[in-house]
C-alpha cells in the first residue's frame, strides 16, 4: 500500500518503520524528527499525503491535528482514508473526520495504547472510531503496528474509549500509590502488600503489571528511578481530555476530576514533570494538606 505518515516522533517513528519493514511504501513528514529506516522523506505534509491510499497522523494534540488536517485533506486522493492515531479531544477528532468525509475521504480516529515499547514491538492496541469500510481498509496496517484493533463505533468513539481507559488508569494508579503509602505507615511489607492485592479484589493493571513500588512485581519504571515509561504530564493531558469530554457530555466523573487535579499539582507545583506517572508513590510519603 502507498502510505503517508505525518508525525514521526517517539510513537510515529517506530510505527512508520514497522509499516516500511512490512513492505509498504511510506512517505513521511515531520517538522523535526528524522525519518526512520525505509521511510521516504516528503517536503511537506501535503506531499506525504498526495497519492497515498492511507494517511496516518501521530501528532501531539488536537489543535495541531486540525491544522494538519486542513493542509492534507485537499491534497488527498478521493477514496483514500485519513487515519489519526494521536490522542486528542473528541471534538477535534470529529472535526477532522467531518472535514475528510466532506472531501470524499474515509476517516478514522484510532488512538493507541501500549506506549513506545508497543510501538517498537508492533504490539499496540488500536481503539477505532469511523465507518466499517474505512476500518476494513486500514485493518491490515493495524495488524502490522499492533496486536489488537477494536472497532468502537462512529467517529470519535476511538478517542472516547481511549480517554475513558486512561481515566481509569490515572485513578487506579493514584489509589494503588496511596494504598502503598498507607501500608508503609501501617508497617506492612511492600512485597506482602503486592502478594495479597495482586491476587485479591484490589488488583488492577497499575498494581499487577506496572507496580509503582520499586523491586516489587514485574519490571516497571519504578525499578528505573521512575524514568518514563508514561510521563506524568502525558497522564495529565489525558485526564484533562477526559474532564473536557465529561464537561461537554454533562457526565459526572468526580474521581477523574480529582485525579486530574492531583496530577496537575504533581506536574506543575511538585517534582512530577519528566517523571513516570507512577512516581506518585514517593510523593505520597508525605501527607499533603489541601
Ligand atoms: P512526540 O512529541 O514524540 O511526537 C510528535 C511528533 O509530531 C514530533 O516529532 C513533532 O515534530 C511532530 N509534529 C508536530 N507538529 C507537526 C506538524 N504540524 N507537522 C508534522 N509533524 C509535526 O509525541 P509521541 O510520544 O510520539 O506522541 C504522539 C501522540 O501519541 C500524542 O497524541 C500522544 O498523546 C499519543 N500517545 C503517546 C504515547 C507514549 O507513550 N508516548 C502512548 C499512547 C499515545
Amino acid at each position: 500500500m502507498k502510505i503517508g505518515f505525518i508525525g514521526l516522533g517517539n510513537m510515529g517513528g517506530p510505527m512508520a518503520a514497522n509499516l516500511a519493514k512490512a513492505g509498504h511504501e511510506v512517505a513521511g513528514f515531520d517538522l523535526t524528527a528524522p525519518m526512520p529506516d525505509g521511510v521516504g522523506k516528503a517536503a511537506s505534509a501535503a506531499e506525504a499525503a498526495a497519492g497515498a491510499e492511507v494517511v496516518i497522523t501521530m501528532l501531539p494534540n488536537g489543535a495541531i491535528l486540525r491544522a494538519v488536517a486542513a493542509e492534507i485533506v485537499p491534497a488527498m486522493q478521493p477514496g483514500a482514508v485519513f487515519c489519526d492515531c494521536s490522542t486528542v479531544d473528541v471534538e477535534s477528532a470529529r472535526a477532522a473526520a467531518v472535514q475528510a468525509q466532506a472531501a470524499g475521504l474515509g476517516a478514522l480516529d484510532a488512538p493507541v495504547s501500549g506506549g513506545v515499547g508497543g510501538a517498537t514491538a508492533g504490539t499496540l492496541t488500536f481503539m477505532v472510531g469511523g465507518s466499517a469500510e474505512a476500518f476494513d481498509t486500514v485493518k491490515p496496517l493495524f495488524d502490522i503496528m499492533g496486536q489488537k484493533a477494536v472497532h468502537c463505533g462512529v467517529s470519535g468513539a476511538g478517542q472516547a474509549a481511549k480517554i475513558c481507559n486512561n481515566m481509569i488508569l490515572g485513578v487506579t494508579m493514584i489509589a494503588t500509590c496511596e494504598a502503598f503509602a498507607l501500608a508503609d505507615k501501617l508497617g506492612l511489607d511492600r512485597q506482602k502488600m503486592f502478594d495479597v492485592v495482586s491476587t485479591s479484589s484490589g488488583y488492577s493493571w497499575s498494581m499487577n503489571a506496572y507496580c509503582p513500588a520499586p523491586g516489587v512485581g514485574p519490571q516497571s519504571p519504578a525499578d528505573n528511578g521512575y524514568k518514563p515509561g508514561f510521563a506524568a504530564e502525558l497522564m495529565l493531558k489525558d485526564l484533562r481530555l477526559s474532564q473536557q469530554a465529561a464537561e461537554a457530555a454533562d457526565a459526572d466523573t468526580p474521581m477523574g476530576e480529582l485525579a486530574a487535579a492531583l496530577y496537575a499539582r504533581f506536574v506543575e507545583d511538585e517534582d512530577g514533570k519528566g517523571r513516570d506517572f507512577s512516581a506518585m508513590l514517593p510523593r505520597f510519603k508525605k501527607r499533603h494538606r489541601p
